[in-house]
């Protein structure tokens, strides 16, 4: 019986791993020329191409736009065989709002191709800190999907922190507000149609995560609140999570931020016991819903701690 039960086990197992299928990548559409491929939202694994995360595309005269590249060589590729589903134009220029590794280590992909690579240089900088280690990183991970991942950059540079780009007519307000989740984030503005692409600046449906060494819980929460004032009627492609409006990015990403930095920053601040904080913070009923918040939200509290005790 003992046997028997084992190998059910095996079996049952064997048809868990035979049934993981790799996810669909597929455009959506947002408005008139404008998609999105809403990611998982869980963890960067093999079956979604490490595309935990939610990327752009807008269809112009004189091509397609797609607003970060992905993870790798092969997210990339992805990416470009579920735009041609979409439009018979060809991807013409590349956006990145980021230096986390799935806004940008698709850039060579593209490159390769003569696609235009268009990012800030204060996101370029970032990016050059960090491409190495992401690429080791994902290869644990990815495993060959890395295959032929380069840290490829915008060959020039956009200087300014505000640049508004026409491209086959269509206009892309490319802006940096404050260092959020990564140093260098910025958004992608479409005036015409009001839609916001905004980069990991903005998580809804699950939690925002504050990483340390990385990610800057006071600077974030300025420029999310710069984001709101800024476009406050925008239809919002969130980095992480479904597309929203301004008051559920308020509800599930500002007063989070907020809520770090006004009472567990400030408890660092009046150098208060990190366990008395956490103990107080475990369970917030208006975050408590959102997806890996029983993963990530210990974890944020201990870090924005760390970050305010550190003097920032
Ligand atoms: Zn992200």
């Amino acid at each position: 019986m003992k046997l028997i039960g084992l190998m059910g086990l095996g079996l049952a197992l064997l048809a868990q791993v035979a049934s993981a299928k790799p996810v669909e990548v597929k455009f959506e559409k947002v408005s008139d020329h404008v998609y999105a491929y809403i990611g998982e939202m869980g963890d960067r694994s093999v079956d979604n191409f490490g595309l935990n995360s939610n990327h752009g595309l807008v269809v112009t005269d004189k091509g397609a736009v797609l607003i970060d590249s992905g993870a790798s060589y092969t997210a990339a590729k992805q990416l470009e065989a579920a735009a041609a589903k979409v439009t018979k134009q060809p991807i013409v220029a590349v956006i990145n709002t980021g230096s986390q590794d799935h806004r940008w280590l698709g850039n060579g992909y593209f490159a390769d191709k003569g696609v235009e690579i268009v990012t800030l240089q204060r996101t370029v900088d970032a990016q050059k800190k960090q491409g190495a280690g992401q690429i080791a990183g994902l290869k644990n991970t990815l495993g060959e999907q890395m295959m032929g991942t380069e840290p490829v950059h915008a060959t020039k540079p956009v200087a300014e922190d505000r640049k508004t780009l026409t491209i086959g007519g269509a206009d892309f307000v490319v802006r940096y507000f404050a260092d959020a989740h990564f140093a260098g984030d910025a958004v992608v503005y479409l005036p015409k149609t009001k839609v916001l692409f905004s980069g990991d600046h903005v998580y809804v449906d699950r939690i925002l995560g504050v990483l340390p060494g990385h990610s800057n819980p006071k600077t974030w929460r300025t420029a999310v609140h710069e984001m709101m004032k800024t476009y406050p009627t925008a239809k919002v492609v969130p980095g992480h999570g479904q597309v929203c409006d301004m008051k559920k990015v308020k509800a599930e990403t500002t007063n989070y931020l907020d809520y770090l930095n006004d009472v567990v920053g400030k408890a660092a601040t009046n150098m208060e016991e990190i366990d008395v904080v956490s103990a107080k913070a475990r369970d917030l009923p208006q975050f408590k819903h959102l997806k890996v918040y029983d993963v990530l939200h210990p974890k944020n509290v201990n870090s924005t701690f760390l970050f305010y005790e550190q003097g920032n």
